[in-house]
């Protein structure tokens, strides 16, 4: 049985802890690694080496830091199909899904290839008589990221890269389901020239996490996964006097107006819903058309798309629109959660439960589901589903359904389906959800934009990627400065203003 290790000061180490998870892959259900799972002594020594290294790669001048970006995305695209076939051997998406992972990691890193000029701060002359005043952004330290199953590549690049675009070392303490392409993001980092110790990968589980969130050596810790999770860590944090930011959950809703093209929508809501099978921070789960006769509409396009797509291992290539779920528990809460939809009264317009697939009847495939007729109080709109499973809200009017989305515990993303660019202005205004899509079903903001959600979607107040990880990975310094030729005047006892 292959068994992993951590990745600490630019080397593959063997966890000493004796624990050990499973990592299965998803299409046959089979284990086919094991990856350790640090203690506290294993994530507090590589914490203490990355603050070893971490003030002299502060120090290289920023361009250098930033050539290290340029030659790691290089080696991305060098290795794309080796990374890809590896994600998707415990992940489960296609290839084409995994590419798409791989490159929406690699794009924020070429945004960080601009570090310096996003870290050039600002500069007052002559504030005063003699006096200038100038703000640096400097470095935090040691930062971590804790990071979910669901983009083994894009989120860990998502973290790591900004953080040591801005002179931080980093602990990336990624999921225990999928860590091998994060290991091998940190074996490429080392390549592309990044000195030991200044990406530090310690595998683990709640232990190694709570390590992260009390070692005092941390100075900020960024988390994507699910929102009891990102709670917890948000809390913990915080409380421990670091800078955090938390990443959670999803219910995104995506209204059709009665004047949407049906054919686009329906297209956009089997791709949104059903990609990755369903295992997307962005998915849309909910559709909402307004009024009866544009849900009619909807569910009739819908339909003949759904019982089309075609399940399957990433094997099969570019064959496959989805593949299987990450575990064997993420497939049983699934299928428990269509289970309660059926009781509590939506109607399954596509019933996914019997779907099997010869040769990988041990796999974790669920076949697709829609709902329609679905209500607020059951538990499949309550709840993040997190598989191949849509659910249809009927609703009265514009409003009605405006209120749906807005009413929703999570605020992740959203969209709108609609000819009317009133309509479309008006619900981009007042949504209370932090990415809106008009005509557009998973509008995840470029590398040059900030992503993050609102409400039970995020904690802290700054996003992801874009101008804001700078902000986050970074504090600010304040340098007032006099150069007269010389002090003359004597001491000052009152505080200077402006005059
Ligand atoms: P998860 O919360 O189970 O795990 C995320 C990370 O937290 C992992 O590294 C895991 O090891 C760690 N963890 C798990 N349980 C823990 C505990 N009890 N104490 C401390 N640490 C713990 O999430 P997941 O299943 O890996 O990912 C799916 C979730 O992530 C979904 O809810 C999805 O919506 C969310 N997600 C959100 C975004 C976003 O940007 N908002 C993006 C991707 C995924």
């Amino acid at each position: 049985m292959e068994q992993l290790s951590h990745f600490i000061d630019g080397a593959q180490v063997a966890g000493t802890s004796g624990r050990f998870a499973d990592i299965f892959n998803p299409a046959t259900g089979e284990v086919q690694a094991q990856v350790p799972l640090a203690s506290k002594e294993e994530v507090d020594a590589a914490v203490a080496r990355a603050a070893a290294a971490q003030p002299a790669w502060a120090a290289t001048n920023p361009q250098r830091r930033a050539r290290v970006m340029m030659e790691f995305v290089r080696l991305l695209n060098r290795d794309m199909d080796k990374l890809a076939e590896a994600l998707s051997r415990e992940h489960g998406k296609t290839l084409p899904d995994a590419k798409g992972d791989v490159q929406r990691g690699l794009e924020v890193v070429e945004f960080c290839i601009g570090a310096p000029h996003l870290l050039k701060g600002e500069y007052t002359d002559s504030a005063g008589p003699g006096i200038d005043m100038y703000s640096m952004r400097q470095a935090l330290g040691v930062v971590a990221g804790i990071t979910p199953f669901n983009f083994p590549a894009m989120i860990p690049m998502w973290k790591f890269a900004p953080a040591i675009a801005c002179g931080n070392a980093f602990i990336l303490k990624p999921s225990e389901r999928d860590p091998s392409v994060p290991m091998m993001l940190a074996a490429l980092m080392k390549e592309a020239g990044l000195p030991d110790g200044i990406l530090q990968v310690v595998n683990g589980d709640k232990e190694a996490v709570d390590a992260i969130l009390d070692n005092p050596t941390i100075m900020a810790v960024g988390f994507v996964g699910s929102t009891p999770i990102a709670e917890y860590i948000y809390s913990r944090g915080c409380a421990n006097g670091k800078r955090v930011q938390c990443f959670g959950g999803a219910k995104n809703h995506m209204i059709v107006m009665p004047d949407a093209d049906m054919d686009q929508a329906a297209d956009a809501l089997v791709g949104a819903g059903y990609g990755a099978a369903g295992e997307r921070c962005m998915a849309i789960s909910v559709a909402v058309p307004v009024g009866d006769d544009a849900a009619d509409r909807l569910i009739e396009k819908l339909v003949p798309r759904i019982e089309a797509l075609k399940v399957g291992p990433y094997t099969a290539g570019n064959d496959v629109d989805y593949g299987p779920l990450v575990t064997r528990e993420a497939k049983e809460r699934v299928l428990g959660l269509v289970g309660s939809g059926v009781e509590q009264g939506a109607e399954l317009v596509v019933d996914g439960r019997d779907f099997r697939l010869q040769g990988y009847e041990e796999g974790f495939f669920v076949g697709p589901h829609l709902f329609d007729r679905v209500t607020r109080e059951m538990d499949i709109y309550k709840t993040e589903i997190f598989g191949p499973v849509l659910s249809t809200v009927r609703a009265q009017s514009y409003e009605d359904a405006l209120a749906h989305a807005m009413d929703h515990e999570y605020g992740n993303g959203t969209a709108i389906f609609t000819r009317d660019g009133d309509t479309a202005r008006d619900f981009a205004n007042r949504i209370n959800i932090g990415m809106v899509g008009i005509n557009v079903p998973i509008p995840v903001p470029l590398a040059y934009h900030t992503f993050g959600g609102w409400k039970k979607s995020g904690f802290g107040d700054l996003n992801q990627h874009g101008p804001d990880a700078f902000k986050f990975y970074t504090r600010t310094k304040t340098v007032t400065a006099r150069w007269p030729s010389g002090i003359k005047e004597g001491g000052e006892f009152s505080i200077p203003v402006m005059e």
